[in-house]
């Protein structure tokens, strides 16, 4: 049963630590051999693209263009490996954007190098990053501790009762993110997109396979569902 007195910082503590047992993951972009610019490149055009297919798009770009320098050689080339994912002007302009943002700092690794402020700027500065990508690129790239929040995350927020149904992602972020301990947010945030996909999913939630379901007020009784 939910204790609804716990006060909140303990109870995302527990929910936190039943997140971390059952997600065993450590995020992708911390495999050895991975481009940073090809994570960059998965990151920004995963908005609204499953990963699969981001996936394919991202090889198929790497395939065709060994750096950033010679995507900007071929905008109408990279729009047409884009175009599977959908909005493909938007991505687009998002790729061509990570590629001249690399190409002004000389290199990933001069770009990498700037202060998270002032990455965080530029980054914001692209057509098409907001502040949730930003964010996870920040984390994923610069290392930076933060909690990005995207729908997955602030549907099962509100489900488990930690904000009002409704709240936008970004005041979701803001609630949450100095309850998770340090060191934490970048699995508590892949646990969560992941139980969002798989399990606490927009329609008919496996509430029976959660491994939040003990600390859940919504358990089997999220019909009709926030
Ligand atoms: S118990 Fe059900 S509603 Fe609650 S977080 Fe898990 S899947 Fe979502």
């Amino acid at each position: 049963m939910q204790d609804k007195e716990t006060p909140p910082a303990e109870r995302v503590r527990r929910i936190v630590e039943k997140l971390l047992e059952w997600y065993r993951g450590e995020p992708w972009w911390r495999q050895p051999n991975v481009d940073p610019f090809h994570v960059m490149l998965a990151i920004a055009l995963s908005n609204r693209s499953d990963y699969r297919s981001v996936r394919r798009v991202v090889e198929k770009l790497a395939e065709h263009y060994p750096d950033p320098w010679s995507i900007l050689r071929d905008p109408e080339g990279v729009k047409e490996i884009i175009r599977p994912l959908g909005l493909v002007e938007l991505k687009t302009r998002v790729v061509l954007g990570l590629a001249r943002l690399v190409a002004e700092a000389g290199s990933v690794e001069a770009l990498l190098s700037l202060p998270p402020s002032e990455a965080r700027e530029k980054l914001l500065s692209i057509p098409g990053i907001g502040e949730k990508t930003a964010d996870v690129l920040l984390m994923a790239l610069w290392g930076i501790d933060v909690f990005p929040v995207d729908t997955h995350i602030a549907r099962i927020a509100a489900r488990l009762g930690l904000v009002e149904p409704g709240t936008r992602p970004e005041r979701v972020r803001k609630i949450l993110e100095p309850l998770i301990p340090k060191g934490f947010r970048a699995r508590t945030h892949l646990a969560m997109i992941r139980l969002g996909r798989n399990v606490c999913r927009p329609r008919n939630p496996r509430c029976s396979i959660c491994p939040l379901y003990s600390l859940c007020p919504s358990a089997n009784s999220c019909n009709p569902c926030h």
